[in-house]
C-alpha cells in the first residue's frame, strides 16, 4: 500500500517496530505479545533488531513496561509524561555535541548500554525534535503508525479493508464526520 508508508524516520522506527512487539493482528483480532517469544530467542531478536541486541539489563518485564509507557505515551495521556521523565532519569540521558556538515548538532545519548535505554533516548530525542508527536497509535486495531501528512492530522493507522474480514479502521467515525458534514451543509444524511 503506497499511500499509507507509516515507516517512522531514522532510529524512531525502531522504536515503532518495539511498540508494535504487541499488537491486535487483523487475522485473530486477539492481543499479541511477541516479546517474549523475541526476548528468549536472541536469533529471533536479531531478525526484528539487528543492530540493537539485548543486555542483561534488558529483562522481559522491564521491556513490557517500557512498552506499555511508550504506549500511553502514544495516546497522548497525560500520565505518561510523569513516566517518561523517569525513564529518561533511570536511563541516565546526557547530551553531547557533534559536529556534522560545518555545523554542531546536539544529540540526547543514555549512559545505560541496555536496549531500554538506547529506546528511551532515540524517544528523547524525537521529543526535541517535534517527530514524537507524529509517532501514533491507531484508536481502533492500536497499530504504531507514523503519520507522514503534512499537517499531522492523521488519527487512523490506514489498514484499509483486504477482504471479507478485512479491518477498515476508524471508518465507523468517517462515516459519522461525513454524515455531520452533509447535514450542516443542509444536504440529506
Ligand atoms: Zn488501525
Amino acid at each position: 500500500m503506497p499511500d499509507h508508508n507509516q515507516t517512522a524516520p531514522g532510529e524512531l522506527e525502531v522504536v515503532r517496530r518495539f511498540i508494535n512487539t504487541w499488537s491486535i493482528p487483523n487475522d485473530t483480532r486477539e492481543e499479541t505479545d511477541a516479546l517474549p517469544e523475541l526476548a528468549r530467542a536472541p536469533k529471533v531478536w536479531r531478525k526484528e533488531f539487528p543492530d540493537q541486541p539485548l543486555s542483561r539489563a534488558d529483562s522481559l518485564v522491564r521491556l513490557q513496561r517500557l512498552r506499555a509507557d511508550l504506549r500511553s505515551a502514544c495516546r497522548g495521556e497525560v500520565s505518561s509524561s510523569g513516566a517518561l521523565n523517569e525513564r529518561f532519569n533511570s536511563a541516565a540521558l546526557r547530551l553531547k555535541t557533534r559536529w556534522v556538515g560545518g555545523a554542531t548538532k546536539l544529540n540526547i545519548e543514555s549512559s545505560d548500554a541496555s536496549f531500554v535505554g538506547y529506546i528511551v533516548a532515540v524517544v528523547a530525542n524525537a521529543i526535541a525534535s517535534g517527530e514524537w508527536a507524529r509517532l501514533k497509535t491507531c484508536p481502533d486495531c492500536r497499530w504504531a503508525f507514523y503519520d507522514h501528512t503534512r499537517n499531522g492530522s492523521k488519527r487512523w493507522c490506514g489498514m484499509t479493508k483486504g477482504g471479507p474480514d478485512g479491518r477498515a479502521c476508524g471508518t465507523i467515525a468517517k462515516v459519522t464526520a461525513y454524515r455531520a458534514r452533509e447535514a450542516r451543509k443542509g444536504g440529506v444524511a
